[in-house]
């Protein structure tokens, strides 16, 4: 049974309940960040708690604890399920209100902290990569809905997941809706190419997440000597690299070996996606905010 933190308490799974008026739920109005902790130390948890305070405040929702209390709660939560290696998910909603969408008439957020252990991708998968699909569903909007928001409203992640399940992939890629690549439903996306020794990702702007993952494997590559750039990717761009990888705090660095029926370079993982995966397995062993003092 999991110790779950909800609105300042530490309380068993079982009694970690929210309204059925909370907004989070009636409207997908909140936002989340996905955490791991490596070896008892949390993995880049001031980024993903600037991330969190970010969306927060683009979606004018007041976090109810400073970024100090809330990495406090975070590892009270951790030590309370008595985890070293663990996935946590942080949700801050709007909280209760009517039923109607003002959010100006919901008066209290609701946090909450959930600590488990992280389910990964099986490990073969890490040897034999990715197939992905190209889905239908486009990106939202840049301009409508920022995927740099991480809101609580994936309907357009699930919509692709759904699509990509549809086409016998595990994960989809998304494109925007001038059909560049932005992201996955769930992972940043890299391509590497041999020749100019560059490893390209979309840019924010074209509808991506700006993933912590995705920003530790750039400065990676660039302490490795790869030039990196973020750049407008089309399928193209994809199909003619000699690797493809995605990044994710949950996914970690993990390989694409076919796309829409095309084979990435060799069809197996490439020298560039071992040698970053390696060096990102490193700084999760060395770095990070101590659970247990
Ligand atoms: N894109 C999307 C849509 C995501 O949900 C995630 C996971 N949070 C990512 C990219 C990867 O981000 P990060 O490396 O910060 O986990």
């Amino acid at each position: 049974m999991l110790k779950i933190y909800l609105n300042g308490k530490i309380v068993p799974e079982e009694e970690a309940k929210v309204s059925v008026f909370d907004h989070g739920l009636l409207y997908g109005d909140g936002v989340f960040e996905g955490i791991r902790s490596y070896n008892g130390r949390v993995f880049k948890l001031n980024e993903h708690l600037c991330r969190l305070f970010k969306s927060a405040k683009v979606i004018m929702l007041k976090v109810p604890l400073s970024i100090s209390d809330l990495e406090e709660a975070i590892l009270k939560t951790l030590r309370a399920n008595k985890l070293h290696d663990a996935y946590i998910r942080v949700v801050v909603t709007r909280g209760k209100g009517d039923l109607g969408l003002d959010p100006l008439k919901c008066l209290s957020p609701t946090l909450f902290i959930i600590a488990s252990k992280i389910e990964l991708y099986p490990a073969e998968l890490y040897e034999k990569g990715l197939s992905l699909a190209t889905v239908p569903t486009r990106r939202n909007e840049v301009e409508a809905l920022n995927p740099a928001i991480k809101s609580l409203n994936y309907l357009n992640n699930i919509l692709a997941k759904i699509e990509a399940r549809n086409s016998n992939a595990l994960e989809g890629i998304f494109l925007n809706s001038q059909g560049y690549v932005t992201e996955c439903t769930g992972d940043n996306i890299f391509i590497y190419t041999e020749k100019g020794n560059l490893l390209l990702t979309p840019p924010v702007y074209s509808g991506a997440l700006e993933g912590i993952t995705r920003n530790c494997v750039m400065k990676l590559a660039k302490e490795e000597g790869i030039g990196v750039e973020e750049k407008l990717l089309t399928r193209y761009d994809l199909f003619c690299s000699d690797e493809v990888f995605l990044t994710g705090s949950a996914a970690e660095i993990i390989h694409v070996y076919k796309i829409d029926g095309r084979v990435i370079g060799e069809g197996k993982r490439g020298r560039v996606t071992e040698l970053l995966q390696k060096k990102f397995k490193e700084l999760t062993q060395r770095e990070g905010t101590q659970i247990y003092k």
